[in-house]
């Protein structure tokens, strides 16, 4: 588990956004940065859209549009059956 100081709160403030449809939580712009950062967390689940899943992926990424930082969520399932 990760621990949340409060210092961390000056830096921008991101949305998780579910990426099956990613788009910005302030303006709806689908137009975005790379990744420019890559957070997996190993999660077993059932999604109803994505289905079952054993890692959840978390990357950071900035609208092109009005510069709103952002987290796209990925679920991903790693482990063969
Ligand atoms: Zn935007």
């Amino acid at each position: 588990m990760s621990t949340a100081n409060q210092s961390s709160r000056a830096k921008s403030k991101a949305t998780v956004v579910d990426a099956d449809l990613p788009r910005c939580p302030e303006c709806g712009s689908t137009d975005r940065t790379d990744y420019n950062d890559c957070n997996t967390i190993e999660f077993e689940g059932v999604h109803e859209r994505f289905g079952s899943y054993s890692h959840i992926v978390l990357r950071r990424t900035r609208c092109k549009q009005c510069d709103r930082a952002r987290v796209d969520r990925f679920y991903e399932m790693r482990r063969a059956r």
